[in-house]
């Protein structure tokens, strides 16, 4: 490809692009294809001579597009979204172009320089406390991972990384059984084991599913008397299944007394702390006691995926855990930051750029208005379900995160669920909630309106009157 052709297609797929994001809401949410369709379209090896670029987008079309699963899609209310607002994906474009590998801060002055600043810019719109810094991880998963490490790596008085975690004896993380399954594997992969993950049950408030901290407290006295070492707590605000939230003034003052290092997963829910209201209801001034914060832009805020923020209250704790220095890699003359010293990989894609496009083209104000809408909404959808004939909510709103059961047992909620994916219009996923099915609803995407939400009201009622 030469770089006249490489213009010209690019100029298309701009378009191209425009134009999908205009009919995104024309297509079935969920790609409508069976395991092994796409493949078998596929050439089985790779060509010999180079092919033309009408021939590759046609097949593109014909192939790939109808095996797309379509999370752009205002009627997108499965899982979490990962949003793309336009402006990121245009700065995402610049990013392609240039690909840098920002690992060191000579190696992309600006994309270090741009990173401590955005960090800053979003510590500032989440209310978090001054001297908080922080570092964009491409996923909550890696970020979580990095805190679990320095969990052990603190516990261990640094002896982990040298000597191996043989002999050093039983290392215990607390959560609540809310937590996301990152956290499972965290402690899978630092080598601290699941058996050594101790889920403390929930409650008593009956509305936050938050962890039991007379539990945890009780755990914590026990392990020690077993001779166990206990290294650090993890809280959740917004859980995945049903968007349970730690009360976070009792876990900071076990932390506290235990000298434990803490680690707050906001992965989906620190999006909405950019509104005050919610701030003020779920985090307080509390939240400026964590060791380390987790939330994903690109889940909430509108940040093209991936974009991960971590915020530090001390860095020079996970920078003791993770930061090598080989010759090749020193940086002479001033001290400045490498960012690739503060997570597990070296090399790092400029992602700061897209959050500064995305905060400067819409602004806060606006960003925090699409997420009130998306609680409203959630919240007048949640009254429409809950008046459906036989219609049960089990749990209620937590932000725009809520779940219901259709009459039946386990297997119809699972067939309501496939029957509305298979029809297209709306997205939806099912969970688990005190060991019975149900149906989970949640409204996140950016380009969303309140007749999208209300029109699932009528979907879920047209299907489940097909079916029933
Ligand atoms: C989505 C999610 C995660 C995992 O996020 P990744 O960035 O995909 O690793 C972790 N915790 C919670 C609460 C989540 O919602």
């Amino acid at each position: 490809m030469n770089l006249d052709e490489f213009e010209e297609w690019g100029q298309k797929i701009a378009t191209w692009s425009a134009d999908y994001h205009r009919t995104v809401g024309d297509r079935p949410v969920r790609a409508q294809t069976r395991p092994g369709e796409i493949a078998a379209q596929l050439e089985v090896s790779a060509p010999e001579g180079g092919e033309g670029m009408d021939t590759i987008m046609a097949d593109f079309e014909r192939i790939v597009m109808p095996g797309m699963t379509h999370w752009q899609h205002p009627r997108f209310f499965a899982y979490f979204t990962s949003n793309a607002a336009p402006a990121s994906i245009l700065a995402d474009q610049i990013v392609n172009t240039m690909a840098a590998q920002c690992m060191l801060w000579q190696t992309s002055p600006a994309a270090t320089e741009m990173e401590g600043v955005m960090v800053d810019w979003l510590r500032q719109a989440l209310g978090l406390a001054d001297g908080f810094s922080g570092v964009i991880q491409d996923s909550a998963s890696s970020a979580t991972l990095s805190a679990v490490l320095t969990m052990r790596e603190r516990a261990t008085r640094w002896r982990g990384n040298k000597e191996g975690l043989n002999g050093l004896g039983n290392l215990r993380i607390y959560c609540s059984e809310q937590v996301h399954s990152s956290i499972d594997r965290a402690c899978w992969v630092a080598g601290i084991g699941q058996d050594n993950l101790v889920k403390i049950g929930t409650g008593p408030s009956g509305h936050a599913f938050e962890i039991d901290t007379n539990a945890l407290q009780e755990r914590i006295t026990a392990d020690r008397k077993a001779g166990h070492i206990p290294a650090g707590i993890i809280a959740i605000t917004g859980g995945t299944g049903i968007g349970a939230w730690d009360f976070l003034d009792p876990v900071l003052e076990i932390a506290k007394a235990e000298d434990l290092y803490t680690h707050l997963d906001a992965a989906w829910a620190g999006s909405a702390m950019i509104c005050p209201e919610f701030r003020d209801r779920f985090w307080g001034d509390a939240v400026s006691g964590f060791d380390s914060i987790v939330f994903n832009p690109h889940k909430w805020l509108g940040t093209q995926f991936d974009c991960s923020v971590q915020f530090l209250r001390d860095p020079s704790q996970q920078l003791n855990t993770l930061k090598i220095e080989p010759e090749y890699l020193k940086t002479s003359g001033a001290a400045v930051t490498n960012y690739s010293e503060w997570t597990i990989p070296l090399g790092r894609r400029f992602r700061a750029l897209k959050l500064w496009f995305l905060m400067r083209a819409y602004g806060l104000e606006n960003l925090r208005g699409r997420i009130r809408n998306h609680v409203l909404w959630a919240g007048e959808l949640c009254e429409v379900i809950r008046g459906m004939d036989g219609f049960d909510i089990v749990t209620e709103p937590i932000l725009s995160l809520f779940t219901f059961r259709c009459p039946g047992d386990d297997a119809m909620q699972q067939r309501l669920v496939d029957a509305i994916n298979d029809d297209g219009r709306i997205y939806i996923t099912q969970g688990m909630h005190d060991g019975r099915k149900m149906i989970r609803f949640q409204v996140g995407q950016f380009e969303t309106t309140r007749a999208d939400v209300m029109m699932a009201a009528d979907v879920i009622t047209e299907i489940w009157e097909k079916i029933k």
